[in-house]
């Protein structure tokens, strides 16, 4: 007698469709959504109770519908570590990067119109396609998991997408896409449509290479997304942001919804913008330890993709999900992402990097768990 999904009226396309759904397991270790595991420094806790302090006072108030002193200091983030000069015109901010996906997607896609995503890449791109009514088109990805260039290029050409995603250092996976592919992208994108191009770079902070920001110049149709859920060490705050043309930054406000960024939002925002410097320090412990994994993983035996994240994508297992299960058992929650033969684990602190490493050299022991070979050596 229990009323499911399937009995409401709901949209034809969300009908047997299932949620975002990373486990959310209290287990010791949780290596599994990609979070920066070093909490806020105290000094930055404190000055977001100050800065949220005031901003309570003003609560009986609408916040700065156009988060100007927010978009200010994003600006100023970008200028100084993209080497590219970003301008509180360039900017725009909501809810987590999701957000920012979503307004792309409510004013760039829509009903009648594709989006183009090159998988495995981030699942939310396409949930978030379906939830705005816009085609999804999974595009192609080579057994190595970079972008085929001539197979992205068709793909462009056939299905003449209205957005096209490129995400990098790409998730699950970890691997960047060289800057030559995402300008040639741009332009069989620009021959097509023209689409707009969204670079999703949620994790450029702890890549070995250079933000696509400098790519802005000229390009009106590219769009950069960022976060700060992630080199940041702030995912619980919900701070996404994009870097355009002025004019996108224009069209996306057709769509957001009035006062969608708090006050309480843009207090802790700008506080943690106070704090770069001290964050970003965490960011290069954690590409030590994105190095250190990739290499033990290796030394062990396993397969590693290559990285430019906070996590590293390893395997290759005959039944990936039974393995994670195995991984749990020791305590570690890592990810199954749903990528055959492969699982992705975040670089945590050292300890929780032992804890990983210890429980993947004994699964690695038991039956069914055993890498398979590498490639060359297979059938
Ligand atoms: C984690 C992640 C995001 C971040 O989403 P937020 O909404 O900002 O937390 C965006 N893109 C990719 C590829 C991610 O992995």
């Amino acid at each position: 007698m229990t009323l499911g999904i399937d009995d409401l009226p709901v949209r034809d396309e969300l009908r047997g469709q299932s949620p975002y759904g990373a486990p959310q397991l209290d287990v010791p270790v949780r290596l599994n959504t990609n979070e920066n595991p070093y909490p806020l420094p105290e000094v930055l806790v404190e000055r977001i109770t100050e800065r949220v302090r005031a901003a309570a006072r003003d609560l009986n108030r609408y916040p700065d519908r156009d988060a100007v002193e927010l978009r200010t200091k994003l600006a100023e983030y970008l200028t100084d570590t993209a080497g590219h000069r970003v301008g509180l015109e360039n900017v725009w901010a909501a809810n987590g990067s999701n957000e920012v996906i979503q307004q792309l997607l409510q004013t760039f896609g829509g009903p009648g119109r594709t989006a183009i995503g090159f998988e495995p890449s981030y699942s939310m791109h396409a949930l978030i396609a379906r939830g705005t009514g816009t085609g999804w088109i999974s595009g192609p990805r080579g057994a190595d998991f970079t972008i085929d260039l001539a197979a992205a290029e068709r793909a462009i050409a056939e299905n003449r997408p209205d957005v096209v995603f490129i995400t990098t250092p790409n998730n699950p996976t970890g691997n960047a896409v060289p800057p030559e592919t995402v300008l040639a992208l741009y332009e069989a994108a620009q021959a097509a449509k023209p689409s707009v191009v969204v670079v999703d770079e949620a994790y450029v902070e702890f890549s070995h290479g250079a933000s696509l920001l400098p790519l802005l110049e000229g390009r009106p149709h590219l769009v950069v997304s960022r976060t700060m859920s992630k080199a940041f060490g702030a995912a619980g705050l919900r701070l996404g942001y994009l870097a355009a043309h002025p004019a996108v930054v224009d069209a996306v406000q057709l769509v957001r919804l009035p006062y969608h960024l708090s006050a309480v939002t843009q207090a802790t925002a700008l506080a943690a913008l106070e704090h770069t410097g001290t964050l970003l320090k965490y960011v290069e412990r954690l590409k030590e330890e994105r190095d250190r994994l990739v290499r033990e993983l290796r030394a062990i035996g396993y397969e590693v993709t290559e990285s430019d994240a906070n996590f590293v994508q390893f395997g290759r297992f005959e039944d990936a999900h039974a393995v994670w299960r195995k991984i749990l058992e020791h305590g570690v929650l890592v990810r199954d992402n749903g990528v055959p033969g492969w699982l992705r684990v975040t670089a945590g602190t050292p300890q929780e990097n032992d804890a990983f490493l210890d429980a993947v050299r004994e699964v690695q022991c038991l039956v069914g768990a055993t890498p398979t070979p590498p490639k060359e050596q297979s059938a």
